[in-house]
């Protein structure tokens, strides 16, 4: 497993993370906290962040600065809103578009409901394109002359999944469309935009989604080189490396922390 050494990479730095209230949020936010940064965690449950954010004020309690304010991503108001409260830090510098949702149709993939396309797109799709643009006009607000934004997609963006998730498959493979169009057009600003793509990892979204069924998670499994699911802290570190400056020259990136799993056949 990765080794948890601070270093203060994100020294100074104001940070966004959406979707903080668990999994790979949860584990970027206090990453983030060690390595220097400024932290905003968000997510839209409540109880869920206040739970979050009393974990990362307990393991970190160096941390120069933690708040949380609760954001539904498939608002704009409320990204508009949540970016806005980082103008008296000084600016965002980094956002993190992480919370997203998913809804398998164990039924038939063209069985999809409507409703939980529009759903699913809403805060997958929606939410990042919300903060990413919010982002860049605070960036552009501050005068800063470098900014990253790290968005979750998935290796469903670039494979496909064997069972049924079709919503969700065609969210996240919109969030690598966007990321790498973004990366493109505001690369002279300064600004970096690059899409995180977890392997399957023990996080509750996941949890949930296979329940107590032992031939479903095998389905799963057997494709890992490793023989195991991913850790969400294993995600936090590539975040890490994304937003600092140490990747300043990666762009435009689909960002696989797979365990080899895309590579295997
Ligand atoms: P998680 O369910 O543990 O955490 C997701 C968080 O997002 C929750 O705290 C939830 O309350 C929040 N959220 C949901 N809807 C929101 C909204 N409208 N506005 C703000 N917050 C909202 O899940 P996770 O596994 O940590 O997932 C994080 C990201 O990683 C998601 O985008 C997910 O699609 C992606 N991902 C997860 C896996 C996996 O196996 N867990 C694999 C690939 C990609």
């Amino acid at each position: 497993m990765a080794a948890t050494i601070p270093q203060g990479r994100l020294q100074g730095k104001n940070a966004i993370i959406t979707g903080a209230g668990g999994g790979i949020g949860l584990e970027t936010s206090i990453l983030f906290a060690r390595e220097g940064a400024n932290v905003l965690m968000a997510d839209v449950s409540e109880p869920a962040l206040a739970k979050a954010l009393a974990k990362v004020k307990e393991v970190v309690p160096t941390a120069s600065r933690v708040e949380s304010i609760r954001c539904d991503v498939s608002k704009e108001s409320d990204v508009q809103a949540m970016v806005e409260s980082q103008d008296s830090w000084g600016g965002t510098d980094v956002i993190f578009n992480n919370a997203g949702i998913m809804h398998a149709n164990d039924a038939d993939a063209i069985d999809t409901p409507e409703k939980i396309w529009d759903l699913t797109h809403n805060i997958n799709v929606k939410g990042v394109w919300f903060g990413s643009k919010h982002a860049v006009l605070s960036l552009r607000r501050h005068k800063k002359s470098r900014g990253s934004i790290i968005n979750t997609a998935s290796v469903v963006a670039l494979v496909g999944a064997a069972t049924p998730q079709l919503a969700y498959t065609a969210s996240k493979g919109a969030v690598l469309a966007m990321t790498r169009e973004l990366a493109i057009v505001h690369a002279r600003e300064g600004f970096r935009f690059n899409a995180l793509c977890p392997a399957p990892l023990n996080t509750p979204l996941l949890q949930d989604w296979l329940g107590e069924d032992k031939a479903k998670r095998f389905r799963r499994e057997v494709h890992f080189p490793t023989g195991r699911f991913g850790e969400p802290i294993e995600q936090a570190h590539a975040v890490v490396f994304l937003a600092s400056d140490e990747s300043s020259f990666v762009n435009g990136t689909d960002f696989v922390v797979d365990g080899g799993m895309t590579k295997a056949y």
